[in-house]
């Protein structure tokens, strides 16, 4: 399947992120491990930007919610009071002929099989990954790695209440793994057994959980576009009564047009007060709220915003790829928002030797204090420019002959392409404004804008 205007498949996707060094087959060497991947060097930047983007929009810019993380091996016990043990399940059939195992509620979507056996009547299998606590392994020391990271935020209600002293409504966000034997995976890093999410749980006023509710929809989606991603490639599904979890009042999917189809990227829902009542009745503790005006003990609601940091990865990678020509050829960019982009700026010297080559290490070393600075002289700065494209780097700034005489570096646009001559001492503050989005401008004595790209 297409999206966008280009003709975006998966497998480009996979194959640019394996030849620039984002995402690896995990375990290569040895034939690979099925859906599992590793994040190369430019992964790993990625990564850690669109995690720092959501920790900055979600926790640090707001006055209502703090950060927790808590351990992947929680207490077996966290997961019979939220319902996991009995119930986090999907069913299964299998093909009777080539022996192939499929996940029911997915045979239209996801996979197919494609040999027209007949399949079996559909069994529950438990999603969660087992394992023992200490050397014995009998009933009594079995644990769960957690298929997500929302309870370890439930089971700390109190703790955090009574160390910060919030105050209704407010939130608690967590980054981290999960991990989910996952019947079916695939799509890349779409579906696979160990993934990252961001999750929050914010806490409300019982009646006040619908308006909330559409304000984190709206808000939500919001961030997906402050990350770059194109607003018409994002949208919103309400789940129906019969997907519904019993004790869910509203769930909304966050989808993107994903090569292969809208799937979802993010997960909203009125969980109610299900959580803290399950979990305060599994434990004996008190878990509500005492509100001082109303001189009451409430269980709050609960609106769950859960995401994916590799379904965003994904999201992110599928959304800035573009061909475009360019002469006669085709240019391979990553059209990535400068705040996710691993570089934000390459320097690129057109002479290896010196002393143009001085003046480059110096211009990467100033640059690089401020913002995550590439450093590549090797080929011709044709090949350059299209590895920068292909990466995704905002600005190339190139040093030649010249600089030895003006002290004027050239800056190209990732984008446009478009290059501009400008001093070496307004090259950073120039920049800075550039990624910022800043209406800044340096005017040199000529009057002539230097940020006019
Ligand atoms: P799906 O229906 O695709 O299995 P889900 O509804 O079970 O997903 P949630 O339990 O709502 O997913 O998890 C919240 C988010 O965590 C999802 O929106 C997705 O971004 C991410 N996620 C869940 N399972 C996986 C997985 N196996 N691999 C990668 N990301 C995942």
């Amino acid at each position: 399947m297409e999206n966008n205007n280009n003709k975006i498949t998966m497998e480009k996707i996979v194959s640019l992120a394996r030849r620039r060094g984002y995402i690896f087959p995990s375990s290569e060497i040895y034939g690979g491990l099925s859906s599992c991947w590793d994040y190369g060097p430019l992964g790993v930047e990625i990564k850690r930007n669109v995690k720092n983007a959501w920790w900055q929009a979600m926790i640090h810019n707001r006055d209502d919610m703090v950060g927790l993380d808590t351990s992947i091996i929680m207490h077996p016990k966290v997961w019979e009071a939220s319902g996991h043990v009995s119930g986090f399940s999907d069913p299964m059939v299998d093909c009777m002929d080539c022996k192939q195992r499929f996940r029911a509620d997915h045979l239209t979507t996801e996979n197919c099989p494609n040999c027209g056996g007949k399949l079996t009547q559909p069994r529950q299998f438990n999603l969660m990954f087992k394992t023992f606590i200490g050397p014995v392994e009998d009933q009594a020391s079995i644990a769960y790695l957690r298929p997500e990271t929302a309870q370890g935020i439930f089971v700390n209600f109190a703790n955090v209440l009574n160390t910060t002293r919030k105050k209704l409504p407010f939130g608690i966000g967590q980054i981290g793994k999960s991990f989910r034997n996952e019947i079916t995976t695939g799509n890349f890093i779409f579906r696979s057994r160990e993934f990252e999410q961001m999750e929050i749980e914010f806490f409300v006023k019982p009646g006040e959980d619908e308006t909330w509710f559409k304000y984190w929809l709206e808000e939500r989606l919001n961030w997906f576009s402050s990350i770059g991603i194109k607003k018409e490639n994002l949208k919103l599904r309400q789940h129906r009564k019969d997907e519904l979890a019993h004790y869910a009042k509203d769930c909304y999917d966050i989808e993107y047009l994903f090569p292969m189809g809208w799937s979802e990227l993010e997960g909203i829902a009125n969980r109610a007060d299900f959580d803290l009542k399950q979990h305060a009745h599994h434990s004996g503790n008190d878990l509500t709220f005492f509100d001082e005006q109303a001189k009451e003990h409430i269980v709050p609601f609960v609106i769950e915003p859960s995401s994916g940091v590799d379904r965003t990865v994904l999201a992110v990678l599928c959304d800035a790829y573009c061909e475009e020509p360019d002469k006669d050829e085709i240019r391979t960019v990553l059209k990535l928002h400068p705040s996710i982009a691993p570089y934000k700026v390459a320097v690129l010297p057109l002479s290896r030797k010196e002393p143009v080559v001085n003046v480059a290490h110096e211009v990467h070393s100033v640059l690089r204090k401020s913002f995550p600075t590439a450093y590549d002289d090797a080929q011709s700065i044709g090949r350059r420019y299209r590895r920068q494209d292909e990466i995704g780097t905002p600005y190339c700034v190139t040093i030649d002959f010249d600089t030895l005489e003006d002290n004027s570096v050239t800056v190209r646009d990732r984008d446009s392409m478009r290059q501009l001559r400008m001093p070496i001492d307004v090259l950073c503050q120039s920049i800075a404004a550039k990624l910022s989005g800043e209406l800044f401008e340096v005017l040199p004595p000529g009057g002539k804008h230097w940020l006019g790209f």
